[in-house]
């Protein structure tokens, strides 16, 4: 079975194909980042744009690398949600009429979803069950998995994501947007001792974070301090620290409260190398495996959507009606992928 992926639900086109029999076989992206970078954020409308120009170059461009005509593509997944609603429309809308012109099934998944199985593509899957650290532009989400479709949320971000509040001090720090890798560059040259950032929501028993309230440190310590480069890559140092620490003692505190033997950290925040590294020695302090995607397919990509796409599709199944998107879709909400969806 070859499933076509279609990602489109914020400022990436995102385009693959999936086999059953061979893994993936081709994927493309498209980043907006240079249109949005000069607004400090994602426009939703040149978004929207933007994929209605890229979906369909990219698929043949897909088609190609891999050897295949469009009559090979056996179903069609895009990401019905959450994102942007117009940029949803777009990949929604365009497999909806692939798939009517192609005679094959068409299905929107779950875009989490499909972040959160992205370490399934890779050669050493994680073993079900297991604890998935989900850290994006949009979510931060702690979530016990006890197999695809089976989803129970631990803990989330109060206010802002994770992702978001890296872009946030980021653009503090007088980078360009989005600022997350590049905090991370900066963060590398920084004085660890000269700053302290509070660890939020800590030093209370649950699983829930916050990160407005770090942002405002920043931003009071940024005021504060003199404004050359050593001070700003030790404020980048002091925040990076805080937030690894912060998500280093809710994931051991999550492992111990589930006793999964797994742990998967994913999304684009999940491509910070000093998180990958702290949660690498959390996990084997507890004796528990991480599972990380490769780095392209931490951020938003066509791949996860074709996998996800793809594992339920085989399961049998489809789309009941029309396109139809969800904006706000919370992953419990989610059934284990079969013919009642
Ligand atoms: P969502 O999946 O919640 O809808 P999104 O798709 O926009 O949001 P992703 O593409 O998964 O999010 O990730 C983008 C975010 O990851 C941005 O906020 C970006 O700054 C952050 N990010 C990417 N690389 C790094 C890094 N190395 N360190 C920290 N943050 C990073
Ligand atoms: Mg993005
Ligand atoms: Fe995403």
């Amino acid at each position: 079975m070859i499933v076509l992926g279609i990602e489109t639900s914020c400022d990436e086109t995102g385009i693959a194909l999936y086999s059953g029999e061979q893994g993936l076989v081709a994927h493309r992206l498209h980043s907006q980042v240079a249109t949005h970078a000069v607004y400090g954020g994602v426009v939703p409308e040149l978004a929207s744009r933007d994929h209605v120009r890229r979906v369909v170059p990219l698929v043949q461009d897909c088609l190609a690398e891999a050897g295949l005509a469009a009559a090979d593509i056996d179903g069609i997944a895009y990401a019905r949600g959450p994102g942007l609603a117009g940029a949803l429309l777009v990949g929604g809308s365009i497999a909806d009429g692939l798939g009517w012109a192609l005679d094959c099934p068409v299905l929107g998944v779950h875009h989490m979803e499909a972040h959160l199985l992205a370490p399934m593509l890779e050669p050493n899957p994680p073993a079900f069950p297991f604890l998935a650290l989900l850290v994006s532009g949009g979510h931060t989400l702690l979530v016990e998995v006890a197999d695809i479709g089976r989803y129970r949320v631990l803990g989330e971000s109060l206010d802002d994501a994770a992702g978001e509040a890296f872009d946030k001090t980021a653009k503090l720090l007088g980078l360009p947007y989005p600022g997350g890798p590049q905090l991370e560059a900066l963060a590398r040259d920084g004085d660890p001792d000269r700053f302290r950032f509070p660890r939020p929501m800590t030093d209370r028993p649950g699983l829930d974070f916050s990160f407005s309230g770090l942002k405002t440190a920043v931003l009071k310590a940024v005021r504060e301090a003199d404004a050359d480069d050593a001070t700003h890559a030790a404020i980048a140092r002091a925040f990076q620290d805080a937030v690894v620490d912060t998500f280093a003692i809710k994931v051991r505190r999550a492992l111990e409260q589930t006793g999964v033997g797994h742990l998967v950290v994913a999304g684009g925040v999940g491509a910070n190398q000093a998180l990958r590294d702290r949660l690498h020695q959390v996990a084997e302090s507890r004796g528990a495996v991480m599972a990380c995607p490769p780095l392209a397919f931490c951020t938003d990509n066509g791949a996860m959507i074709a996998y996800a796409g793809y594992r339920r599709l085989l399961a049998g199944e489809r789309e009941t009606g029309p396109v139809d998107i969800r904006p706000r879709w919370p992953m419990d909400e989610l059934r284990v992928p079969g013919p009642a969806g």
